[in-house]
């Protein structure tokens, strides 16, 4: 099946910006939402289409991929794709403010009906800033995450001394069947036991620490490995390092968002690493040697005579890894050669006694395009 276009999805222009495409996600998200269209196969189809299309245009890196190269950019992406195969869970979690203050619940809630409902801890979501040296080589990262953590007075049942009765009006399934008569007969619809809540068991003494929850305010130090090559924005999910749920349920997850430190001298572009690189006219003429600065160290390179202002020296390789394949980047120096701006009486006679030689005529010559594409925000 071949895909449809992230902007038809979402009903926007190619020039649509970041509102305008958010508040178009949002009105699809829930006109399909899956709590709004329950056992709707392709609302639930609908809704994953958008939030995909939702992932790669609200992030602008992903987003110039995209239109630079379609959804090619994303093949064999997984993880953090731009690509297919985003569960439901990845969708509330990704774009859980989306959805906030509309009312809707967690999915697969107490709603609907089926076993014994199991309450899920919220998730978090923590920033971690990281250089440009973590980025070229991953990292592991111990982020201290405030949250609600289980009770460890009651281990998190709620009770006082873990003592709990199963419910007696469902006896423990945590749903109870209604017979309703119609004219078709007799219907069963089972619900969430009203007693329990669809818990399945009774506290008789609430937890002091805790109140009943089994959960409480505490802090926990979770281990993050950041992979090489990732950028600004980039999300990881920690599974079950979020929020402890009430009574013993499961924890939600941690949402991990990178945030990439600037360098003081080298300038990211995806892969490459961009450097401004001044040297004096002397320099530039009688050729020099010049220090520039990698991720980790430094490197000499040489400036032949001759070297024009705006040239483009490439190092190959020192640049940063890609994200889940193979490669480096390069560092791009950019040379610029400094013109004096104020002169003493000698230097302004050896330069008048310059200017008219004929080597000091200028003879451009046609530079590479595509570098001064690349570095144009440089200029
Ligand atoms: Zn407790
Ligand atoms: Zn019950």
């Amino acid at each position: 099946m071949s895909k449809r276009d992230y902007y038809e999805i979402l009903g926007v222009s190619k020039d649509a910006d970041k509102a305008e495409i958010k508040k178009a996600y949002r009105k699809i998200a829930i006109k399909y939402h899956p709590d709004k269209n329950p056992d709707d196969k392709e609302a639930e189809e609908k809704f994953k289409e958008a939030a995909e299309a939702y992932e790669v245009l609200s992030n602008d890196d992903k987003k110039a991929k995209y239109d630079r190269f379609g959804h090619s950019a994303f093949d064999g992406a997984s993880g953090f794709g731009g690509g297919g195969g985003m569960s439901m869970d990845d969708i509330f979690s990704h774009f859980g403010d989306i959805f906030g203050g509309f009312g809707f619940g967690g999915f697969g809630g107490a709603s609907s009906g089926g076993r014994r409902h199991v309450n899920k801890g919220t998730n978090l979501r923590v920033k971690v800033k990281l250089t440009l040296k973590d980025i070229l080589s991953g990292t592991t990262k111990k982020i201290k995450v405030k949250k609600y953590v289980q009770c460890s007075y009651c281990g998190g049942t709620g009770a006082e001394n873990s003592d709990v009765e199963t419910c007696s009006t469902c006896h423990g399934s945590g749903q109870v069947i209604r017979v309703q008569n119609t004219f078709l007969g007799q219907m069963q619809t089972s619900a969430t036991c009203p007693t329990c809540q669809g818990q399945g068991t009774i506290i008789k003494n609430k937890c002091t620490h805790c109140h009943g929850e089994g959960i409480m305010k505490g802090e926990e130090v979770v281990q993050v490995n950041v992979p090489a090559g990732v950028s600004e924005g980039m999300q990881m999910k920690v599974g079950g390092k979020g929020n402890a749920a009430r009574r013993g349920g499961v924890n939600g997850d941690l949402i991990v968002i990178f945030h990439e430190e600037e360098h003081p001298e080298l300038i990211r572009d995806e892969n490459d690493l961009l450097y401004n690189l001044y040297i004096s006219f002397p320099e530039a003429a009688l050729g020099t040697s010049a220090e520039i600065p990698t991720v980790e160290s430094k490197v000499k390179i040489k400036i032949t005579p001759g070297t024009q202002g705006g040239k483009i020296l490439r190092l190959k390789g020192k640049g940063l890894p890609s994200y889940g394949s193979y490669g480096k980047g390069d560092i791009l120096v950019k040379v610029n050669v400094w013109v004096p701006k104020t002169l003493d009486k000698e230097e302004k006679k050896t330069l008048e006694r310059l200017i008219n030689s004929s080597n000091f005529e200028p003879k451009p010559e046609t530079e590479d395009r595509s570098f001064f594409d690349r570095v144009k925000d440089m200029f």
